[in-house]
């Protein structure tokens, strides 16, 4: 796993509670007026804190040295906030006269999953990430994830030009969800979407050429499925997930450039720059309803009142190394753990469910073999549980 950006976390103590700046002077320039306080301590003017936003960007970007010149990156486009920041942020770089100029080569891609919009919503989801796109003068690509789901062909059958339309259908939920059991839970739904989303990037990345993925997700959501993966049991993705970036696949990396940045700060970043998109509806969730919308009330509601709990728990994250293994899960592509004279989480778990479940004998000369993780199996411990709601497995 790749770490960056140590030195850019705050330094609040461990859960700290508010403490309200009453500076009226901005914090770095010591002149003009603050406009804004950011983690209820830094107050900034307009344009200092512009200034710290781009330098936090192309740092957390610069310090990976990655990124080649003339590289493709692929960038995920997705109707929000933090999308359009980053798009702006990236072309703000590419720009010339621009100080340290990024000079990557961006390809965007638009994975159509909107199915709490009405059929036109979404047509026009996709026209105004056209026109957005169009400003920036990227070229998009779209496709749909219902048509990745239920469909086996290659992959340049399902991209298409923003030019060209769309299928777009009422019928693309069921399409999606064809192969899975009726009674399946919203968790192992939302679970198995963002499994099948992953997937879908990486290979219109290799397809498209493109060595490095972009995605927008900022350190709350980091937060979010940290805990997510905990309680799910999926420990082996949380190294992976839970910092810049996904190294994981051989040919294709996840990069996450907006991994330290918080709400405010991306709220202020598009107000300030003018950016005035509307964005689609959020789809109305009963928070709970799944363990992913749940562990966000918890992280959101924490955060409100203890301003350091986010950054607690990205720094847990990145303490965290991952379990390296020759096999990789089929559904996650995560390396899947391998026994070890060391006890796993996986065999506590198991022995757990055995003492729980069971009666069992002590002296039995057989007993650590009946919680051992079983050899050449096709998926990793979450999986395992997540394909038993798959028809076809
Ligand atoms: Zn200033
Ligand atoms: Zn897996």
């Amino acid at each position: 796993m790749c770490s960056v950006g140590d030195d850019l976390f705050d330094d609040n103590g461990l859960m700290s509670t508010i403490e309200v700046s009453r500076s009226k002077t901005c914090n770095k320039c010591k002149t003009a007026e603050t406009h804004l306080v950011l983690r209820n301590k830094d107050a900034y003017c307009k344009s200092c804190f512009l200034e710290n936003v781009t330098h936090k960007f192309k740092s957390t970007l610069g310090k990976s040295r990655l990124i080649r010149p003339g590289n493709r990156v692929l960038f995920l486009y997705e109707d929000n906030e933090a999308s359009t920041a980053l798009l702006h942020m990236v072309r703000d770089g590419l720009n010339l006269n621009t100080p340290k100029k990024l000079n990557f080569c961006p390809v965007i891609v638009f994975i159509e999953d909107l199915y709490h919009l009405t059929i036109e919503e979404r047509h026009n989801v996709i026209e105004q990430a056209n026109k957005v796109i169009g400003e920036f003068h990227f070229d998009l690509f779209l496709v749909s994830l219902a048509q990745y789901a239920g469909n086996t062909g290659s992959i340049d059958k399902l991209i298409c030009q923003a030019s060209e339309v769309l299928p777009i259908s009422e019928n693309d939920e069921h399409e999606l969800f064809r192969n899975v059991q009726p009674n399946t839970s919203v968790t192992n739904k939302k679970e198995l979407i963002s499994i099948l989303k992953r997937n879908l990037l990486i290979e219109v990345a290799k397809h498209l050429d493109c060595k490095f993925i972009f995605t927008n997700e900022i350190s709350q959501d980091i937060a979010i499925n940290l805990l997510t993966n905990v309680s799910l049991a999926c420990g082996n993705r949380i190294p992976i997930e839970a910092g810049f970036c996904d190294d994981i696949d051989s040919q294709v990396k996840i990069l996450r450039p907006l991994y330290l940045f918080d709400s405010k700060e991306i709220e202020f970043y598009t107000k300030y720059n003018n950016i005035n998109y509307t964005h689609s509806r959020n789809e109305e969730t009963n928070p709970y309803s799944s363990i992913q919308t749940l562990l966000e009330k918890f992280v959101v509601d924490l955060q409100a009142n203890f301003p350091a709990t986010i950054n607690t728990i990205l720094k847990i994250g990145d303490k965290l190394d991952i379990v390296k293994g020759d096999i990789s899960c089929q559904l996650c592509k995560i390396p899947i753990c391998e026994q070890s004279s060391q006890l796993t989480s996986e065999e506590s778990t198991r022995f757990s469910s055995l003492v729980s479940t069971s009666k069992i004998d002590l002296a039995d000369p057989d007993l650590s073999n009946k919680f051992a993780p079983i050899n050449g199996k096709a998926y990793c411990f979450s999986c395992d549980e997540l394909s038993k709601c798959l028809l076809k497995r």
